[in-house]
């Protein structure tokens, strides 16, 4: 049994609404499968594009415009507290 459908009806209910409508209960175990797949998708997408955005130049400085980024003078003050020193990659790309 699904794992949505299991947990709002017992599994006697689950056989008679598959005896019942079972259209319905096959599609709906279909879209459920397909929104899951779907999830899987999005979540892939949206991590490739924060990866993009952490390594290029026209994104970090469009997210430094717009106020997205710390100002990379608090960003070295920060990594020096945390005993990072310099981070020149970043440094030159935004300067
Ligand atoms: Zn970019």
């Amino acid at each position: 049994m699904d794992e949505h459908i299991r947990e709002i009806i017992d599994e006697a209910t689950y056989d008679h609404l598959n005896e019942t409508m079972p259209r319905i209960m096959g599609e709906l175990s279909e879209f459920h499968e397909l929104a899951g797949k779907l999830a899987g998708k999005v979540y892939r997408r949206t991590q490739a594009v924060k990866k993009h955005m952490m390594f290029c130049e026209t994104c970090i400085n469009r997210q430094m415009q717009l106020g997205l980024l710390m100002p990379i003078e608090e960003f070295y003050e920060q990594g020096q507290m945390m005993g990072m020193g310099r981070i020149p990659k970043l440094h030159y790309m935004v300067n």
